[in-house]
Protein backbone atom coordinates (compact mmCIF):
# COMPACT_ATOMS: atom_id res chain seq x y z
CA UNK A 1 0.00 0.00 0.00
CA UNK A 2 1.31 3.17 -1.08
CA UNK A 3 1.50 5.40 1.70
CA UNK A 4 -0.88 9.35 1.66
CA UNK A 5 0.88 11.96 1.54
CA UNK A 6 0.69 15.65 2.05
CA UNK A 7 2.47 17.77 -0.92
CA UNK A 8 5.62 19.59 1.05
CA UNK A 9 5.88 17.12 4.32
CA UNK A 10 6.40 13.81 5.10
CA UNK A 11 3.47 11.93 6.56
CA UNK A 12 5.24 10.25 9.50
CA UNK A 13 2.41 8.91 10.70
CA UNK A 14 0.98 6.89 8.65
CA UNK A 15 4.93 6.42 7.25
CA UNK A 16 6.02 4.98 10.69
CA UNK A 17 2.61 2.92 10.60
CA UNK A 18 3.85 1.18 7.52
CA UNK A 19 7.13 -0.57 9.15
CA UNK A 20 5.51 -2.75 12.22
CA UNK A 21 8.98 -3.65 13.79
CA UNK A 22 8.92 0.69 14.43
CA UNK A 23 5.98 -0.04 16.77
CA UNK A 24 8.09 -2.47 18.80
CA UNK A 25 9.43 -1.81 22.19
CA UNK A 26 12.87 -2.63 23.22
CA UNK A 27 14.46 -3.34 26.88
CA UNK A 28 10.81 -2.52 27.66
CA UNK A 29 11.34 1.14 25.86
CA UNK A 30 9.93 2.42 22.68
CA UNK A 31 12.78 1.67 20.00
CA UNK A 32 14.66 4.01 18.32
CA UNK A 33 16.26 2.93 15.41
CA UNK A 34 18.86 4.98 14.95
CA UNK A 35 21.68 2.17 12.57
CA UNK A 36 20.29 2.78 9.54
CA UNK A 37 23.53 2.81 7.75
CA UNK A 38 23.56 -1.04 8.90
CA UNK A 39 20.74 -1.93 7.64
CA UNK A 40 17.19 -0.31 6.83
CA UNK A 41 13.71 -1.44 8.21
CA UNK A 42 11.19 -3.14 5.60
CA UNK A 43 8.09 -1.35 5.16
CA UNK A 44 4.57 -3.58 5.30
CA UNK A 45 4.56 -3.69 1.29
CA UNK A 46 8.13 -4.96 0.80
CA UNK A 47 7.18 -7.74 3.37
CA UNK A 48 3.60 -8.57 1.87
CA UNK A 49 5.19 -9.07 -1.66
CA UNK A 50 7.77 -11.36 -0.76
CA UNK A 51 4.91 -13.78 1.76
CA UNK A 52 2.76 -13.45 -1.89
CA UNK A 53 5.82 -14.29 -3.78
CA UNK A 54 6.17 -17.86 -1.94
CA UNK A 55 2.66 -18.13 -1.31
CA UNK A 56 1.18 -17.62 -4.53
CA UNK A 57 3.86 -17.22 -7.19
CA UNK A 58 6.99 -19.32 -6.59
CA UNK A 59 8.59 -20.71 -9.23
CA UNK A 60 12.39 -21.22 -10.98
CA UNK A 61 12.61 -18.74 -13.41
CA UNK A 62 13.87 -18.38 -17.21
CA UNK A 63 13.53 -21.80 -18.03
CA UNK A 64 9.93 -23.15 -17.40
CA UNK A 65 7.43 -23.14 -19.84
CA UNK A 66 4.53 -23.13 -17.36
CA UNK A 67 2.43 -20.44 -16.20
CA UNK A 68 4.58 -20.04 -12.26
CA UNK A 69 7.54 -20.32 -14.00
CA UNK A 70 6.71 -17.37 -16.34
CA UNK A 71 4.83 -15.58 -13.93
CA UNK A 72 8.20 -15.57 -11.67
CA UNK A 73 10.35 -14.76 -14.58
CA UNK A 74 8.35 -11.58 -15.57
CA UNK A 75 8.07 -10.54 -11.82
CA UNK A 76 12.25 -10.89 -11.67
CA UNK A 77 12.69 -9.65 -14.91
CA UNK A 78 10.08 -6.27 -14.13
CA UNK A 79 12.61 -5.72 -10.58
CA UNK A 80 15.50 -5.12 -13.35
CA UNK A 81 13.67 -2.82 -15.04
CA UNK A 82 11.90 -0.58 -11.57
CA UNK A 83 16.12 -0.53 -10.64
CA UNK A 84 16.83 0.67 -14.56
CA UNK A 85 14.46 3.50 -13.69
CA UNK A 86 15.56 4.08 -10.42
CA UNK A 87 19.51 4.85 -11.04
CA UNK A 88 18.33 5.81 -14.30
CA UNK A 89 20.09 3.15 -16.48
CA UNK A 90 20.04 3.54 -20.48
CA UNK A 91 19.08 -0.61 -20.23
CA UNK A 92 17.55 -2.77 -17.68
CA UNK A 93 20.73 -5.23 -19.67
CA UNK A 94 22.73 -3.19 -17.45
CA UNK A 95 21.52 -3.75 -13.88
CA UNK A 96 23.43 -7.37 -12.28
CA UNK A 97 21.42 -8.40 -9.55
CA UNK A 98 24.20 -9.63 -6.95
CA UNK A 99 24.11 -10.30 -3.13
CA UNK A 100 25.01 -6.93 -2.17
CA UNK A 101 27.54 -4.28 -2.45
CA UNK A 102 30.06 -6.54 -1.30
CA UNK A 103 29.63 -9.32 -4.33
CA UNK A 104 29.41 -6.35 -7.02
CA UNK A 105 32.55 -4.54 -6.03
CA UNK A 106 34.24 -8.47 -6.12
CA UNK A 107 32.82 -8.99 -9.41
CA UNK A 108 34.37 -6.29 -10.90
CA UNK A 109 37.28 -6.60 -9.29
CA UNK A 110 37.56 -9.98 -10.59
CA UNK A 111 36.29 -9.18 -13.87
CA UNK A 112 39.50 -6.10 -14.11
CA UNK A 113 42.19 -9.53 -12.90
CA UNK A 114 43.62 -10.43 -16.51
CA UNK A 115 43.66 -6.33 -17.45
CA UNK A 116 46.03 -5.61 -14.37
CA UNK A 117 50.20 -6.18 -14.48
CA UNK A 118 52.55 -5.88 -12.41
CA UNK A 119 53.55 -2.20 -11.52
CA UNK A 120 49.53 -0.67 -12.30
CA UNK A 121 47.68 1.08 -10.20
CA UNK A 122 43.94 1.17 -8.43
CA UNK A 123 43.24 4.24 -6.61
CA UNK A 124 40.29 4.21 -3.66
CA UNK A 125 40.47 7.14 -0.98
CA UNK A 126 40.83 6.88 2.53
CA UNK A 127 37.31 7.14 3.68
CA UNK A 128 36.46 3.57 2.33
CA UNK A 129 34.43 0.58 3.75
CA UNK A 130 36.81 -2.21 4.03
CA UNK A 131 33.88 -3.81 1.51
CA UNK A 132 35.67 -1.24 -1.48
CA UNK A 133 39.31 -1.81 -0.15
CA UNK A 134 39.95 -5.66 0.55
CA UNK A 135 38.42 -7.17 -3.18
CA UNK A 136 41.02 -4.60 -4.68
CA UNK A 137 44.19 -5.10 -1.87
CA UNK A 138 43.90 -9.24 -3.10
CA UNK A 139 43.55 -8.42 -6.79
CA UNK A 140 46.93 -5.81 -6.18
CA UNK A 141 48.67 -8.50 -3.94
CA UNK A 142 47.89 -11.01 -6.70
CA UNK A 143 48.49 -8.94 -9.88
CA UNK A 144 51.78 -7.49 -7.77
CA UNK A 145 49.79 -4.20 -8.86
CA UNK A 146 49.43 -0.81 -6.34
CA UNK A 147 46.88 -0.10 -4.47
CA UNK A 148 46.96 3.81 -3.92
CA UNK A 149 44.67 5.98 -1.64
CA UNK A 150 43.49 9.60 -2.22
CA UNK A 151 44.03 10.81 1.30
CA UNK A 152 41.00 12.93 3.68
CA UNK A 153 41.57 15.93 5.46
CA UNK A 154 41.17 16.40 9.36
CA UNK A 155 37.30 16.43 8.83
CA UNK A 156 37.57 13.05 6.94
CA UNK A 157 36.54 14.99 3.78
CA UNK A 158 38.05 13.06 0.64
CA UNK A 159 40.87 15.43 -1.39
CA UNK A 160 39.01 15.82 -4.81
CA UNK A 161 40.42 18.72 -5.55
CA UNK A 162 43.78 17.36 -5.84
CA UNK A 163 42.60 13.88 -7.83
CA UNK A 164 44.88 15.07 -10.71
CA UNK A 165 47.73 14.42 -8.38
CA UNK A 166 46.83 10.41 -8.08
CA UNK A 167 46.09 9.95 -11.78
CA UNK A 168 48.74 8.05 -14.03
CA UNK A 169 49.32 6.43 -16.70
CA UNK A 170 49.60 3.11 -14.61
CA UNK A 171 46.12 4.21 -13.66
CA UNK A 172 43.83 1.42 -13.87
CA UNK A 173 40.55 2.42 -11.90
CA UNK A 174 39.24 4.02 -9.41
CA UNK A 175 37.18 3.11 -6.58
CA UNK A 176 35.23 5.46 -4.60
CA UNK A 177 32.69 6.15 -2.29
CA UNK A 178 29.92 8.00 -3.16
CA UNK A 179 28.52 8.81 1.05
CA UNK A 180 30.46 7.85 3.99
CA UNK A 181 29.15 5.14 6.07
CA UNK A 182 30.95 6.62 9.03
CA UNK A 183 30.85 10.36 8.48
CA UNK A 184 28.16 10.53 6.19
CA UNK A 185 29.87 12.96 4.02
CA UNK A 186 28.93 13.31 0.49
CA UNK A 187 31.72 13.00 -1.82
CA UNK A 188 32.68 15.20 -5.14
CA UNK A 189 32.17 11.99 -7.36
CA UNK A 190 31.37 14.00 -10.34
CA UNK A 191 34.79 15.43 -10.04
CA UNK A 192 36.18 12.32 -9.71
CA UNK A 193 34.94 10.97 -12.74
CA UNK A 194 35.40 13.91 -15.32
CA UNK A 195 38.84 13.33 -13.68
CA UNK A 196 39.11 10.03 -14.00
CA UNK A 197 37.46 10.17 -17.58
CA UNK A 198 39.74 12.97 -18.81
CA UNK A 199 42.75 10.10 -18.56
CA UNK A 200 40.27 7.24 -19.26
CA UNK A 201 40.07 5.74 -16.44
CA UNK A 202 36.70 3.76 -15.29
CA UNK A 203 35.57 4.65 -12.12
CA UNK A 204 33.40 2.37 -9.90
CA UNK A 205 31.08 3.97 -7.17
CA UNK A 206 29.85 2.21 -3.96
CA UNK A 207 26.67 3.68 -3.44
CA UNK A 208 25.65 1.97 -0.41
CA UNK A 209 25.06 4.57 1.61
CA UNK A 210 23.68 7.01 -1.36
CA UNK A 211 20.70 5.00 -2.63
CA UNK A 212 18.85 4.86 0.65
CA UNK A 213 19.26 9.10 1.34
CA UNK A 214 19.43 10.55 -2.15
CA UNK A 215 18.03 10.48 -5.91
CA UNK A 216 20.62 9.15 -7.69
CA UNK A 217 21.11 9.05 -11.65
CA UNK A 218 24.06 6.96 -12.87
CA UNK A 219 23.62 8.91 -16.91
CA UNK A 220 24.13 11.91 -15.37
CA UNK A 221 27.23 11.01 -12.74
CA UNK A 222 28.82 9.09 -15.81
CA UNK A 223 29.89 6.51 -13.55
CA UNK A 224 31.32 3.31 -15.06
CA UNK A 225 30.29 0.94 -12.14
CA UNK A 226 27.37 1.87 -9.58
CA UNK A 227 27.07 -0.60 -6.24
CA UNK A 228 24.41 -0.85 -3.76
CA UNK A 229 22.69 -3.42 -1.24
CA UNK A 230 18.86 -4.44 -1.04
CA UNK A 231 19.06 -4.08 2.47
CA UNK A 232 20.53 -0.62 3.34
CA UNK A 233 17.34 0.74 0.74
CA UNK A 234 14.13 -1.11 3.11
CA UNK A 235 14.76 -4.44 0.78
CA UNK A 236 15.45 -7.97 1.84
CA UNK A 237 19.37 -8.85 2.53
CA UNK A 238 21.18 -11.39 -0.08
CA UNK A 239 20.03 -9.25 -2.47
CA UNK A 240 22.28 -6.13 -4.61
CA UNK A 241 23.11 -4.54 -7.56
CA UNK A 242 25.60 -3.23 -9.67
CA UNK A 243 25.14 -1.27 -12.31
CA UNK A 244 28.15 -1.65 -15.32
CA UNK A 245 27.81 0.30 -18.43
CA UNK A 246 27.38 -1.83 -20.94
CA UNK A 247 30.78 -2.25 -23.12
CA UNK A 248 31.84 -3.17 -19.31
CA UNK A 249 28.75 -6.09 -19.62
CA UNK A 250 30.58 -7.21 -22.94
CA UNK A 251 33.57 -7.00 -22.27
CA UNK A 252 33.46 -9.20 -19.00
CA UNK A 253 33.83 -13.03 -18.64
CA UNK A 254 31.36 -14.69 -16.49
CA UNK A 255 32.22 -14.17 -12.86
CA UNK A 256 30.63 -17.12 -11.81
CA UNK A 257 29.41 -19.98 -14.08
CA UNK A 258 26.78 -21.80 -13.97
CA UNK A 259 23.11 -22.68 -14.73
CA UNK A 260 21.26 -19.61 -16.19
CA UNK A 261 25.00 -18.06 -17.54
CA UNK A 262 24.42 -20.04 -20.85
CA UNK A 263 23.73 -19.93 -24.60
CA UNK A 264 24.28 -23.19 -25.31
CA UNK A 265 26.83 -25.86 -23.73
CA UNK A 266 28.84 -28.49 -25.49
CA UNK A 267 32.07 -30.18 -24.28
CA UNK A 268 33.75 -28.52 -26.80
CA UNK A 269 32.50 -25.17 -26.57
CA UNK A 270 29.97 -23.19 -24.69
CA UNK A 271 28.54 -20.08 -25.58
CA UNK A 272 27.50 -17.70 -22.81
CA UNK A 273 24.47 -15.02 -22.66
CA UNK A 274 24.83 -12.17 -23.45
CA UNK A 275 23.55 -9.37 -20.62
CA UNK A 276 23.59 -9.43 -17.10
CA UNK A 277 22.46 -13.28 -17.37
CA UNK A 278 26.06 -13.57 -17.93
CA UNK A 279 27.11 -13.13 -14.37
CA UNK A 280 23.97 -14.96 -12.37
CA UNK A 281 25.02 -17.60 -12.17
CA UNK A 282 22.55 -20.82 -10.33
CA UNK A 283 19.26 -19.96 -8.80
CA UNK A 284 19.31 -16.25 -8.09
CA UNK A 285 17.90 -15.01 -4.93
CA UNK A 286 14.38 -14.18 -6.79
CA UNK A 287 12.05 -12.76 -3.77
CA UNK A 288 14.83 -10.67 -3.12
CA UNK A 289 14.78 -9.12 -6.18
CA UNK A 290 11.06 -8.74 -6.40
CA UNK A 291 11.55 -7.38 -2.23
CA UNK A 292 14.12 -4.87 -3.33
CA UNK A 293 12.22 -3.25 -6.41
CA UNK A 294 8.67 -3.26 -3.82
CA UNK A 295 11.09 -0.90 -1.90
CA UNK A 296 12.10 0.93 -4.27
CA UNK A 297 8.47 1.51 -5.69
CA UNK A 298 8.08 2.74 -1.97
CA UNK A 299 10.61 5.13 -1.43
CA UNK A 300 9.30 6.56 -4.90
CA UNK A 301 5.95 6.87 -4.34
CA UNK A 302 7.40 9.27 -0.86
CA UNK A 303 10.21 10.95 -3.30
CA UNK A 304 14.03 10.99 -2.59
CA UNK A 305 13.64 14.70 -2.81
CA UNK A 306 11.20 15.12 0.40
CA UNK A 307 13.07 12.12 1.73
CA UNK A 308 16.64 14.24 1.48
CA UNK A 309 15.01 17.56 2.51
CA UNK A 310 13.15 15.57 5.87
CA UNK A 311 16.06 13.87 6.85
CA UNK A 312 18.49 17.21 6.33
CA UNK A 313 16.03 18.48 9.42
CA UNK A 314 17.13 15.36 11.28
CA UNK A 315 20.80 15.99 10.54
CA UNK A 316 20.43 19.40 11.24
CA UNK A 317 18.39 19.27 14.27
CA UNK A 318 20.68 16.32 16.16
CA UNK A 319 24.04 17.74 15.31
CA UNK A 320 22.70 21.51 16.74
CA UNK A 321 21.45 19.18 19.98
CA UNK A 322 24.50 16.62 20.28
CA UNK A 323 26.69 19.87 20.25
CA UNK A 324 25.50 21.21 23.52
CA UNK A 325 26.17 18.33 24.93
CA UNK A 326 29.20 18.60 26.63
CA UNK A 327 32.43 17.17 25.29
CA UNK A 328 30.85 15.79 22.28
CA UNK A 329 33.46 15.55 19.25
CA UNK A 330 31.65 15.15 16.18
CA UNK A 331 33.79 13.72 13.08
CA UNK A 332 33.08 14.90 9.64
CA UNK A 333 31.09 18.33 10.91
CA UNK A 334 30.76 19.70 7.36
CA UNK A 335 28.14 21.32 4.76
CA UNK A 336 27.56 18.10 2.33
CA UNK A 337 26.66 15.40 4.47
CA UNK A 338 23.72 12.56 4.73
CA UNK A 339 22.02 11.84 7.78
CA UNK A 340 24.92 10.38 9.41
CA UNK A 341 26.69 11.43 12.98
CA UNK A 342 29.65 9.81 14.26
CA UNK A 343 30.42 11.26 17.16
CA UNK A 344 32.37 10.59 21.08
CA UNK A 345 32.15 11.95 24.30
CA UNK A 346 35.03 12.65 26.16
CA UNK A 347 37.33 9.79 27.00
CA UNK A 348 34.43 7.54 27.18
CA UNK A 349 34.55 3.94 24.83
CA UNK A 350 31.54 4.21 22.80
CA UNK A 351 30.74 0.93 23.34
CA UNK A 352 30.06 1.88 26.84
CA UNK A 353 27.43 4.68 25.60
CA UNK A 354 25.96 2.27 23.09
CA UNK A 355 25.44 -0.67 25.74
CA UNK A 356 23.52 2.17 27.98
CA UNK A 357 21.41 3.36 24.98
CA UNK A 358 20.83 0.16 24.67
CA UNK A 359 19.22 -0.23 27.87
CA UNK A 360 16.53 2.59 26.72
CA UNK A 361 15.41 1.25 23.57
CA UNK A 362 17.91 3.22 21.31
CA UNK A 363 19.93 1.18 18.78
CA UNK A 364 23.21 2.74 17.34
CA UNK A 365 26.39 1.64 16.11
CA UNK A 366 29.50 1.65 17.82
CA UNK A 367 32.97 0.49 17.00
CA UNK A 368 35.21 1.11 13.37
CA UNK A 369 32.23 0.48 10.95
CA UNK A 370 34.36 -1.34 8.62
CA UNK A 371 36.86 1.78 8.22
CA UNK A 372 39.66 0.45 10.30
CA UNK A 373 41.94 3.30 7.62
CA UNK A 374 39.64 6.17 8.26
CA UNK A 375 39.43 5.23 12.41
CA UNK A 376 43.61 5.35 11.85
CA UNK A 377 43.28 8.86 10.16
CA UNK A 378 41.24 10.69 12.90
CA UNK A 379 43.47 8.65 15.93
CA UNK A 380 40.29 7.08 17.49
CA UNK A 381 39.46 2.83 17.71
CA UNK A 382 35.63 3.62 17.07
CA UNK A 383 32.45 6.31 17.02
CA UNK A 384 29.20 6.40 18.45
CA UNK A 385 27.02 6.28 14.93
CA UNK A 386 23.55 7.57 14.63
CA UNK A 387 22.40 7.02 11.21
CA UNK A 388 18.48 8.16 10.17
CA UNK A 389 15.83 6.94 8.01
CA UNK A 390 12.99 9.25 6.97
CA UNK A 391 10.68 7.07 9.21
CA UNK A 392 12.78 8.61 11.89
CA UNK A 393 11.39 11.57 14.09
CA UNK A 394 12.39 14.94 15.90
CA UNK A 395 11.31 13.20 19.17
CA UNK A 396 13.06 10.14 19.07
CA UNK A 397 16.28 12.62 18.38
CA UNK A 398 15.20 13.93 21.57
CA UNK A 399 14.94 11.02 23.61
CA UNK A 400 18.07 10.09 22.40
CA UNK A 401 19.66 13.40 23.34
CA UNK A 402 18.01 12.75 26.89
CA UNK A 403 19.21 9.40 27.46
CA UNK A 404 22.66 10.14 25.94
CA UNK A 405 23.27 13.14 28.67
CA UNK A 406 22.02 10.48 31.38
CA UNK A 407 24.73 7.88 29.91
CA UNK A 408 27.75 10.24 29.89
CA UNK A 409 27.02 11.61 33.91
CA UNK A 410 27.08 7.86 34.89
CA UNK A 411 30.19 7.26 32.88
CA UNK A 412 32.48 10.47 33.32
C1 LIG B 1 27.20 -1.55 4.03
C2 LIG B 1 28.21 -1.02 3.11
C3 LIG B 1 28.93 -1.85 2.26
C4 LIG B 1 28.75 -3.35 2.26
O1 LIG B 1 27.43 -3.68 1.96
P1 LIG B 1 26.95 -5.21 2.14
O2 LIG B 1 25.46 -5.08 2.04
O3 LIG B 1 27.39 -5.64 3.50
O4 LIG B 1 27.55 -5.99 1.05
C5 LIG B 1 29.84 -1.28 1.41
N1 LIG B 1 30.03 0.03 1.38
C6 LIG B 1 29.36 0.88 2.18
C7 LIG B 1 29.60 2.34 2.08
C8 LIG B 1 28.42 0.38 3.08
O5 LIG B 1 27.77 1.21 3.88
Amino acid sequence: MAPVLSHTKLDLEKIRKDFPILSQKVNGKPLVYFDNGATSQKPQSVIDVIVKYYSEENSNIHRGVHTLSQKATEHYERAREIVKKHINASSAQEIIFTRGTTESVNLVAHSFADWINAGDEILVSLTEHHSNILPWQLLCEQRKAVLRTIPVNADGEVQTAEIDKYLSAKTKLIAITHVSNTTGIIVDVKKVIAAAHAKNIPVLLDGAQAIPHMAVDVSDLDCDFYCFSGHKVFGPTGIGVLYAKKHWIDKFAPYQAGGGTIKTVSFEKTEYAEGPLKFEAGTPNIEGAIGMAAALEYINVIGLDNISAYEHELLEYATHKLKKVEGVRIYGDVQNKAAVISFNVKEIHPFDIGTILDKQGIAVRTGHHCTQPLMQHFCIPGTIRVSFAFYNTKEEIDVFITALEKAVKMLS
